[in-house]
């Protein structure tokens, strides 16, 4: 199903442990800690594991939730949603399409046009800051 398959000994080579207990183990990094949550800055944010661009800059918002949120993705087809019934809760987790890596979960109490809640852990991602020419 993914295209961006490696084993789970080279993912665990190849990512930090903190990336490795988050994105391919469903850990979820303390609130309020995490380098994106008070990030600002004009840019995409990718997935760490894999490159795949996730969100942009633009639909990030100050949720207060201590974790980096969005109210939507780039591309609906950038992620993979999943009911997730662990902890006692139901929720639906959020996966990078590509690699498969844990990203975090979406709940429905985001702002308008959406009024969806992307709560993305940071370690699960990188960012590519906006060029100053590029208009988008
Ligand atoms: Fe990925």
């Amino acid at each position: 199903m993914y295209t961006f398959k490696k084993s789970e000994q080279e993912w665990k080579e190849e990512l930090s442990s903190e990336e490795y207990k988050v994105l391919r183990q469903c850990g979820t990094e303390l609130p309020g800690t995490g380098k994106y949550y008070h990030h600002h800055e004009p840019g995409k944010y990718i997935c760490v594991a894999c490159g795949q661009v996730l969100f942009d800059s633009e639909t990030k918002y100050s949720s207060g939730s201590g974790w980096p949120s969005f109210y939507d993705v780039i591309s609906d087809s950038n992620v993979v949603l999943v009911e997730d019934n662990s902890l006692g809760m139901i929720r639906t987790e959020v996966k990078c399409s590509k690699c498969g890596g844990h990203l975090g979960h979406v709940f429905p109490d985001g702002p308008a046009p959406t009024h969806q809640r992307y709560c993305i852990n940071s370690v699960a991602m990188g960012f590519i800051p906006r060029d100053s020419t590029d208009k988008k």
